[in-house]
């Protein structure tokens, strides 16, 4: 990053949205940092046996899970590339990875080599910020720049 906190020209953002509303405010942000540098979105699909742990059983009783983490995938891949024409992100540019999405995130900004990683933050504290978000496990432990963009409503401490 230069000293005025833009990266200079032909450097890699890897921007990280959940698809919800919010990720054009993260997105937006990461294109004023990059000014003329290269932006890459990443999407992380969950296995649906961590998302509904203890809520829906498994194994032989859900047969069709395979099914609908297919079907998942399909319809995150119209919602990343909805994001990424809107943003003009090529669409070689914008990668659906599956697993966690911290890890998987850290991993892909090593895989492209990238100058920084923009992720939205809705500025955990207490129980929340014990607990871990996405963007606590990605500040730690990457080796990367990773700028932390507060999302959501304005005064919701
Ligand atoms: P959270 O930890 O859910 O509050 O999410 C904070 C930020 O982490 C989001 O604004 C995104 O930048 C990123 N994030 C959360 N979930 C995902 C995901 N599945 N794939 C990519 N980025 C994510």
């Amino acid at each position: 990053m230069t000293g005025d906190g833009r990266v200079s020209g032909g450097q890699k953002v890897l921007v990280a949205i959940d698809l919800s509303d919010e990720s054009g405010e993260i997105i937006e942000r990461a294109r004023s940092i990059a000014g003329d540098g290269d932006l890459h979105l990443v999407h992380v699909q969950e296995p649906m046996d961590t998302v509904y742990m203890g809520v829906v059983p498994f194994g032989p009783v859900f047969p069709g899970v395979d099914e609908a983490e297919d079907k998942l995938r399909d319809e995150l891949r119209k919602r990343l590339d909805h994001w990424a024409t809107r943003f003009s992100v090529a669409a070689g540019q914008a990668h659906l990875r599956y697993g966690t999405p911290a890890s998987e995130i850290k991993a892909l900004a090593d895989e492209i080599d990238c100058d920084l990683i923009v992720i939205g933050t809705h500025g955990q504290k207490g129980v929340q910020l014990l607990l871990g978000s996405t963007a606590n496990s990605v500040l730690h432990g990457a080796c990367h720049d990773v700028l932390a963009v507060r999302v959501g409503a304005k005064g919701d401490d």
